[in-house]
């Protein structure tokens, strides 16, 4: 590392984080309103235009765009029509505060850690994506896997072969089993979109960990999908996106792993 960071006191460390994780957060809510428009539109970027009220098309001042603290100030509406903001932008921002401290916490300030927090805030995106698409976009997924290969060049989670080896593990894995499904069930059962990201997630941490984010994965979906047919939100035949499931038991392998090392 050029900087060496380490030696700042931990609060500040931690304020430092803080401040980062919710300008990283409200960039998020950006990156998970616009790409999936993106893929339909071409006049629209992560830059372009810039952020407007939906509403009143007003241009949103740097001052109205402060992470959570600007929601808040403006009592939840637009300044200029007073249209409804929506609160998932402050909750976002909110979980990826949460969601980088935690991951400081536990895998303290280091290089993993360094690495954890790009992981965690690529997870965030492709969770609400794919919760309210059904679809999780090659510019996350691929980049994602193209990355987790990088970092372990420097051996940072695993053997770069392991790496490999898991990548292509991944994407094999959830094709068959996808296969399989189509052979009994006569449709698909996973999207592409999961095999690519059981790639990505193969590429982090090399392919042993696959098994156990897969279980992780199935159960805890499973425990959702259970909780919503009794509550009668869902039948039998309702399908749930699998990436969310996918990324929090990765999320989970990511935290728990240095203490199996
Ligand atoms: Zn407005």
């Amino acid at each position: 590392m050029i900087l060496n960071l380490s030696i700042l006191p931990p609060w500040l460390l931690m304020l430092t984080l803080i401040l980062v994780s919710a300008c990283i957060g409200s960039f998020l809510n950006v990156v998970i309103y616009r790409l999936p428009l993106m893929l339909d539109n071409e006049n629209i970027s992560l830059s372009r235009p810039r952020s407007a009220c939906p509403n009143c098309k007003h241009m949103i001042a740097w001052y109205d765009n402060i992470p959570i603290i600007s929601y808040f100030l403006l009592h939840a509406a637009c300044r200029h029509c007073q249209q409804k903001i929506s609160w998932r932008y402050p909750l976002i921002e909110f979980i990826t505060i949460f969601l980088s401290l935690a991951v400081y916490f536990i895998l303290g300030f280091n290089n993993q850690m360094l690495a954890g927090l790009v992981f965690t805030w690529w997870l965030i995106a492709m969770t609400v994506i794919d919760l309210e698409h059904f679809l999780l976009p090659d510019q996350l997924t691929l980049s994602l896997l193209w990355l987790g290969l990088l970092i372990n060049i420097q051996h940072l989670f695993t053997a770069l072969s392991d790496a490999v080896i898991g990548a292509a593990l991944g994407y094999s894995l959830l094709w068959l089993i996808n296969n399989l499904y189509k052979w009994v069930r006569k449709k698909d059962g996973l999207g592409q979109g999961d095999w690519k990201l059981l790639a990505a997630f193969g590429a982090w941490f090399g392919w042993m960990p696959l098994f156990y984010i897969l279980t992780t994965a199935s159960f805890i979906g499973a425990i959702v999908g259970l909780m919503a047919i009794i509550n009668k939100k869902a039948k039998l035949e309702t399908a749930l996106p699998f990436g969310p499931f996918l990324c929090i038991g990765a999320w989970l392998w990511l935290l728990t792993s240095p203490t199996f090392l």
